[in-house]
């Protein structure tokens, strides 16, 4: 039998608990307690943030190294890459991705979309990019959850959103066992440009789920400059920091 939606009480995302009270969204106090907002002091470039409150934005150790393709990359929080599975972040973005739970694209795009909109509402954007899956993935998980989050971004923003701008072509292994160097080499040649599509002039935003090494979405960044695009702004809703 089919129940009514407002039987069910609000459930948190992350560990399913029953969520009290009136000011958590999507949350438990519990799990949201663990959840990281970035803020500044950050990297203005890449949007790593600075432990030390105190300072201001700078240019990071590995942006100074090597200059991203982007013009700037922020997200919505933050947890250890390191660290256990049961950070609750990464446990929603789980849930979200190899779970296969579509229903959480609406509020981690939400979330994102208005976490991020000291950034996103600065950025003079013609046109919003996920970063797309192989299509053997996609047959896979039966949706991109890249394309999720970005639709809920297009939405707030009334920016349009094209999923089918940049291809993946090769698959590639899985990034989160790689060293940072092997996950340049690995998207390297991953993404070709959809010649149907033209982004000759334009600006982008490109939308991921979550920045480790930043290596998937400069690559992404590259394609589009290589093919006319004048700046590449990147958003994603979680970042795995070390
Ligand atoms: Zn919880
Ligand atoms: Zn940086």
């Amino acid at each position: 039998m089919e129940m009514p939606a407002e039987l069910y009480p609000p459930r948190c995302r992350a560990c399913s608990g029953r969520i009290h009270g009136r000011d958590a969204e999507y949350f438990c106090a519990g799990c949201w307690q663990h959840i990281q907002l970035i803020t500044h002091p950050l990297c203005h470039l890449c949007g790593r943030p600075f432990p030390d409150a105190s300072g201001d934005d700078h240019t990071c150790g590995v942006c100074l190294s090597r200059a991203p393709q982007f013009v700037a990359a922020r997200a919505w929080a933050c947890y250890p890459r390191d660290e256990i599975e049961e950070h609750p972040l990464r446990q929603v973005v789980q849930k979200f991705k190899y779970g296969r739970r579509v229903s959480l694209g609406k509020p981690l795009g939400r979330l994102m979309a208005r976490g991020c909109q000291e950034f996103l509402g600065a950025c003079p954007v013609d046109l919003i990019i996920p970063v797309p899956l192989h299509p053997k993935r996609l047959r896979w998980r039966g949706f991109n959850q890249s394309v999720l989050l970005a639709r809920q971004i297009s939405h707030a923003y009334k920016i349009p959103m094209d999923p089918f701008v940049l291809r993946r072509d090769h698959e590639t292994a899985p990034q989160t066992q790689l060293a940072e160097d092997e996950r340049r080499k690995n998207v390297r040649g991953a993404f070709t440009l959809n010649p149907d599509r033209s982004v000759d002039g334009k600006n982008i935003l490109l939308v991921d789920d979550v920045y480790t090494s930043g290596a998937t979405v400069n690559e992404c960044s590259r394609i589009l400059k290589r093919n006319g695009s004048k700046q590449v702004f990147v958003v994603t809703l979680a970042r795995a920091v070390s």
